[in-house]
């Protein structure tokens, strides 16, 4: 499990990299086909707008001519003539129409106009300027546009398909007084068309798509020989003939282009009978296809006008898409490599920190670490069963409060602790010092505190400790096994001559007096003959506590061996010591020891001195207390004697 999780963890980092990744492209894409289509959209409602400008202008002309054509006297008369004749007659007047009117037909042809026909009232054609030998077949079943005219005679204009010819027509009704005697046809190819599109919108290759329906339902063989089918959908046809390329347009990868436009898949855009654009791609350049539907007299959808076109612009926004991409990518790559440098990073400092945990739990002493502000960086288990506290105790206060116990100085800031102070300054510090437990026990400890270095610079300190309270406690008790006297509890004769000697040197300072009293038991030897060794012991105890009842604080009462006593009164004079001694030797001679329902009676033999500053050591004065005990021995005992 412990193997699984850094395998699953770096496969959701991944994941969501690449999530993020896609997103981003996405994001990109979307932008890209925004901004394609926001320009498309100009580039095609443009092309629309010349487009029916163009047929307008058309239109507008052939309403001229048609006017004009009205206004001369000599040619309704001439059709209607014409019309109503038959056999060679109406040959005559035909031809009479076809040379009046043929310096017309060669200006018409000369603006571009391809066809011009005159029909009769009943839709048979009667005179075609572009092949004056074929008339009298009736065009009214395969031409919308002259039933149109017939039922409504009104100038009309747009695409048809013919048997022979695919173009625009435009056909004007001819009324002679209030009387529909025929109509005038000319007619407009595509060629001519994109020509006049080639001059307005220039750079672009325009082609023809034919409906395919529309087609077959009409055109000729011949006719329907010279288109093939369009790549790009099946249901049009593509008019070879219609295939304009002006000089600027020659380099036009045109098949590439159509084979691309065939990728798209647009029959169902096709279908709809709309203008709209697409942009296509082709060896890193970006074109435009135009497609503007061109609608038939009927309404019925003839087919598309096709304008291809370099557009740097799309060329700009591929670049754009494509460059973005590969700066995204390698974004999200330099942030999956700092992610997993960062996780590797993790990885080890956990493993470090488990190392360091495991050998913290090891050791019995307490560690902990501090940072530079006193901040907790690191307990180790034992600091916390030492002190009670908890790990999260410590990390959230301040350990050196918490703990540590400034003898005489509760409120040492952490800036004047040695412990701490010391460290930073480079040094080690190693000391016996007092911590405090959760429960407010002090206890005593050795602490050991060095600087912790990290990149050569002094970053924390690091505290070892280790718990002295069992140490302690037998040196104090060794201490008070070599200065106390196990039967008595006073102290031996070692503690008291030390002592003694502290107090000879004191007395010199504060100039005061201080007296030295011994004290000796009185045929003590009887007592344990008479009561019993036990006895002896005991009368020697209630000894210790009669007289230290009789004592002040500083009074010091020591037993130098056997049954022999010494007392050190200090800042007391003659008098004052005179008395308390006095004040002993009555008290036990009048409270005997009690003993088994019997008492034991006891006397005492004091000698008495004051401390001198000419004593040179404390033998001196002791020696002098010994002569005043053996006065008062040899003076009767039960005595007070001074020296
Ligand atoms: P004196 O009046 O001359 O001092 O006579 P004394 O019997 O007291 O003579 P000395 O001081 O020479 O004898 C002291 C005796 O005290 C000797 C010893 O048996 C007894 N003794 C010493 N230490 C102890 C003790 O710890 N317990 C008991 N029960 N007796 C002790
Ligand atoms: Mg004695
Ligand atoms: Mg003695």
């Amino acid at each position: 499990m412990s193997n699984e999780s850094p395998k699953i963890r770096k496969i959701s980092y991944i994941l969501v990299l690449l999530g993020l990744y896609l997103s981003v492209a996405l994001y990109l894409a979307d932008t890209r086909r925004d901004k394609e289509q926001q320009y498309l959209g100009q580039t095609v409602t443009l092309l629309n707008t010349i487009y029916q400008a163009s047929l307008d202008r058309y239109a507008l002309a052939m309403d001229s001519f048609h006017d004009g054509l009205l206004r001369r006297s000599d040619i309704l008369p001439l059709l209607q003539a014409g019309s109503q004749a038959e056999g060679m007659e109406q040959q005559i007047l035909r031809e009479a129409l076809y040379t009046q009117l043929l310096p017309d037909y060669h200006d018409l042809q000369a603006r571009g106009i391809d066809q011009w026909q005159f029909h009769l009232p009943d839709g048979r054609s009667y005179l075609r300027f572009h092949a004056p030998h074929i008339h009298g077949d009736n065009l009214l079943s395969v031409r919308p546009s002259l039933q149109q005219v017939q039922g409504d005679p009104v100038p009309r204009y747009g695409f048809e398909v013919g048997r022979l010819f695919i173009g625009f027509r435009f056909v004007h009704p001819l009324i002679d007084q209030g009387k529909l005697i025929g109509s005038m046809e000319t007619a407009v190819s595509f060629q001519q068309i994109s020509q006049t599109l080639s001059n307005l919108a220039p750079g672009q290759a325009f082609l023809f798509l034919l409906h395919r329906e529309t087609v077959d339902a009409v055109s000729l063989i011949d006719v329907r020989r010279q288109l093939r089918p369009a790549v790009i959908s099946k249901d049009f046809l593509l008019d070879t003939r219609n295939v304009f390329a002006q000089s600027d347009t020659e380099n036009l990868p045109l098949d590439a282009l159509l084979a691309q436009l065939a990728r798209d898949n647009l029959s169902s855009r096709l279908e709809q009978g709309e203008h709209f654009a697409v942009a296509i791609y082709h060896q890193s350049l970006g074109y435009s296809a135009s497609f503007i539907p061109v609608y038939s007299f009927d309404s019925s959808l003839g087919g598309y006008i096709l304008a291809l076109h370099p557009q740097p612009l799309l060329t700009s926004i591929q670049w754009e898409f494509y460059s973005s991409l590969g700066i995204s990518l390698l974004a999200i790559l330099l942030l999956g490599w700092l992610l997993l440098s960062l996780h590797h990073q993790r990885q080890r400092a956990l493993q470090q920190k488990l190392r360091l945990d495991a050998i913290g739990q090891a050791v019995g002493e307490g560690i902990y670490v501090l940072d530079l502000e006193g901040r907790t960086l690191y307990v180790n288990e034992a600091t916390c069963r030492l002190t009670g506290f908890n790990a999260e105790k410590f990390y959230s206060d301040n350990i050196h409060h918490l703990i540590h116990c400034h003898a005489g100085n509760e409120h040492l800031s952490l800036s004047k602790c040695p412990i701490f102070t010391a460290a930073l300054k480079g040094q080690s510090y190693e000391s016996d010092e007092m911590f405090r437990r959760r429960t407010g026990e002090l206890f005593p400890v050795v602490v050991t505190s060095r600087p912790m270095i990290e990149n050569g610079k002094i970053t924390g300190v690091v505290t070892v400790f280790r718990d002295i309270s069992e140490r302690k406690e037998h040196e104090r008790k060794l201490a008070l096994l070599a200065t106390t006297d196990p039967l008595t509890g006073l102290c031996n004769r070692r503690a008291f001559i030390e002592r003694l000697h502290k107090e000879q040197r004191l007395r010199q300072r504060l100039q005061h007096d201080s007296a030295l009293i011994m004290i000796d038991f009185d045929h003590f030897k009887r007592i344990n003959d008479d009561y019993g060794h036990k006895a002896g012991d005991e009368v020697l105890k209630h000894f210790a506590r009669m007289a230290s009842d009789c004592l002040r604080e500083t009074d010091l009462l020591g037993r130098l061996g056997g049954e022999e006593f010494a007392l050190l009164l200090p800042g007391t004079d003659l008098q004052g010591a005179l008395h308390l001694a006095e004040r002993i030797r009555q008290c036990l001679e009048q409270n005997p020891t009690q003993m088994d329902n019997q008492q034991i009676p006891m006397t005492l033999s004091i000698g008495l001195t004051l401390l001198d500053e000419n004593d040179s050591d404390t033998s001196a004065a002791l020696s002098r207390a010994d002569k005043a005990l053996y006065q008062a021995k040899n003076r009767g005992r039960n005595r007070v004697e001074t020296a």
